[in-house]
């Protein structure tokens, strides 16, 4: 969003959840990943970029899980990269993605006070404010109770969250029912961030099929088409004109299936994907707007086919 983003994933302990759509764990150790091992993977990265390191102005930490998960990135593992981090004399968001339950006040009060940068961002994957797709579909078993607990805390630390909100996460949807489910999440989260005084940022996720994952199976079944590029610029508009900031994820890291995510449709326009692209770098909405009516036309089409099959 305009920012030089260094963006980095850790090598650790794999994530400890088993989320049906997600095949990320099996790129992390089965085994605890030792401090000497995280502090030589953080002066990898600080060597490597040695020679730019005062120009980033962002520092996005993972890794494939919860980087605020104490028992795979120790406090020393953290202390040690934010001491680091203090190079990067420009830095000015630091972002850290967790799940909820690791967003501790202490933890949080400390990176606030440690960092250099300008603001601590936290990013969850919520991924939708349907309780039945995100616990039984997708297996996140994540509360929405526990969700607001948290954007409250960030409201109080002055902490930001970034929030996963996945574009067509149920496998039985149509293009409309995927984004109108997209924007119930957002209006949620932005409905809470509100009321809590949390500023919020939106990671619009095109669902993919991810392959050999639990739900790959149940979306082949099904027939699950992944959803469409314009789908993902339609929902842009609506959160952008809501008042937000808006970034999507345009690559699914070779995770997914063959034609598995919005790539492999026979209706994919790689200039909408550029489109989308640039507004991520800019979040300039003069490039989104032209594209509005043929995106209602193309959107509602798909929704037609899928009524007369
Ligand atoms: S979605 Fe997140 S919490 Fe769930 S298995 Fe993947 S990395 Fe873990």
């Amino acid at each position: 969003m305009g920012l030089k983003d260094l963006c980095v994933s850790f090598y650790t302990q794999k994530c400890q959840h088993a989320c049906s759509f997600c095949i990320l764990p099996t790129r992390s150790s089965r085994l605890p990943v030792p401090l000497k091992s995280i502090t030589r993977q953080i002066d990898w990265m600080f060597n490597r970029y040695k020679d730019e390191i005062e120009t980033f102005q962002q520092l996005s930490v993972g890794n494939e899980g919860s980087i605020l998960d104490e028992k795979r990135f120790y406090p020393d593992a953290m202390n040690y990269l934010v001491k680091r981090a203090q190079a990067m004399t420009r830095l000015k968001v630091l972002s850290l993605e967790t799940r909820p339950e690791y967003l501790k006040k202490r933890l949080l009060e400390e990176m606030v006070r440690k960092t250099n940068a300008d603001i601590v961002d936290t990013t969850v994957g919520f991924e939708t404010q349907d309780d039945r797709i995100r616990n039984a579909i997708l297996g996140k078993n994540m509360q929405r109770s526990l969700l607001e607990e948290k954007i409250r805390l960030l409201g109080r630390l002055g902490v930001r969250l970034t929030s996963y909100v996945m574009l067509k996460p149920g496998p039985l949807m149509t293009e409309e029912e995927g984004i109108r489910e997209a924007l119930a999440t957002v209006d949620y989260l932005q409905a809470h961030c509100q009321r809590a005084h949390t500023a919020l940022v939106i990671y619009l996720s095109p669902t993919y099929i991810a392959r050999g994952s639990p739900l790959a199976g149940v979306m082949r079944r099904v027939g699950y088409r992944p959803p469409k590029i314009q789908s993902v610029l339609k929902t842009i508009i609506e959160i952008t004109r809501r008042g937000i900031a808006v970034y999507t994820g345009l690559w699914c890291e070779n995770l997914a299936e063959d034609k598995g995510d919005f790539s492999g449709r026979d209706d994919y326009d790689p200039r909408i994907r550029n489109v989308v692209k640039e507004f991520n770098k800019t979040q300039d909405f003069s490039l989104v707007e032209p594209y509005k009516e043929n995106i209602e036309e193309t959107v509602r089409d798909d929704a037609r086919s899928k009524a007369s099959h």
